[in-house]
């Protein structure tokens, strides 16, 4: 069974269409990056997925009507982390990673030991032991995402929504982020859904890419059959070249000829 399904999603703000039409599925254990030009929609999608827009349409998880989940058995369900997470001023990693686990607290919102236990091992699978008592505001870019990312998991959902997960990162610290979510992923079996930016790093680590434009699915499937040079010159508006590098896809911009 599908893990994720939405059909026929659309959204509007005033006169504006921001998706139209829009039917996605996700199968359980997938890795799927939702690509496509700025303003295609992508983080619209996503938090849709993750409950947080009105939408025509329907969208489900696990089976079960988006619409008529609870907050708390929605946290339950998907872990959602935005392009630009607010960071609560004067907090330490320890207890902003431990937010991820509300949803499963007590009504009288205390954690437990195996609370605590799930936090220190994600911080450790996530390197952040060392760091466990900094305030955020005083991590680099780079820890502050793999702080994101900790949040996220140690919510213990099938589904984590990521947006734009690397955009703000160098190359290493990206490939870092995305080694991780791939080791994350094998061993807690979670089905990721991302969007992503850079389309040869979309194409070396997903399963399955939904490239949007326009507020629609202008394509989808396998990377090689998705990233098609042609079709991405097009929405991208821009002269592209798909190479194959050591069996893998890299997408480049090339010169006018
Ligand atoms: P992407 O993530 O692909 O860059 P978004 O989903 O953020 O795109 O936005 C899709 C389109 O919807 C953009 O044209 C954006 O300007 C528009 N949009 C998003 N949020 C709003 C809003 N609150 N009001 C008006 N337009 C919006
Ligand atoms: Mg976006």
């Amino acid at each position: 069974m599908n893990l994720c399904v939405a059909e026929e999603v659309g959204v509007r703000i005033g006169d504006a269409t921001i998706l139209d039409g829009v039917s996605v599925s996700i199968q359980p254990g997938e890795w799927v990056s939702i690509v496509g030009p700025n303003g295609a929609g992508k983080t619209t999608l996503l938090s849709a997925l993750a409950g947080l827009r009105r939408t025509s349409g329907t969208i489900s998880i696990d089976g079960k009507d988006l619409r008529r989940l609870t907050p708390r058995e929605k946290a339950r369900l998907l872990a959602y982390v935005p392009q630009q997470p607010e960071i609560p001023l004067g907090m330490t990693v320890n207890s902003y990673v431990l937010l991820g686990r509300t949803p499963h607290l007590s009504l009288l919102g205390m954690e437990g030991s195996g609370d605590i236990e799930i936090v220190e091992q994600v911080l450790e699978q996530l390197n952040l032991s060392d760091l466990g008592h900094r305030v955020l505001e005083s991590l680099s870019g780079g820890e502050l995402q793999r702080c994101h990312l900790a949040r996220a998991i140690s919510q213990s959902t099938p589904i984590v929504l990521l947006d734009e997960p690397t955009t703000a990162l160098d190359l290493g610290h990206q490939q870092q982020a995305l080694d991780l979510i791939r080791r994350l992923r094998e061993e807690r079996h979670v089905t990721v859904v991302m969007t992503m930016h850079d389309l040869t790093l979309a194409s070396q680590y997903s399963d399955r890419i939904i490239l949007m434009a326009d507020g629609r699915v202008a394509a989808e499937g396998d990377p090689a059959e998705v990233l098609d040079p042609e079709r991405l010159s097009q929405l991208y508006a821009a002269h592209v070249k798909v190479l194959k590098l050591d069996g893998h896809l890299v997408v480049v911009p090339s010169l006018k000829e």
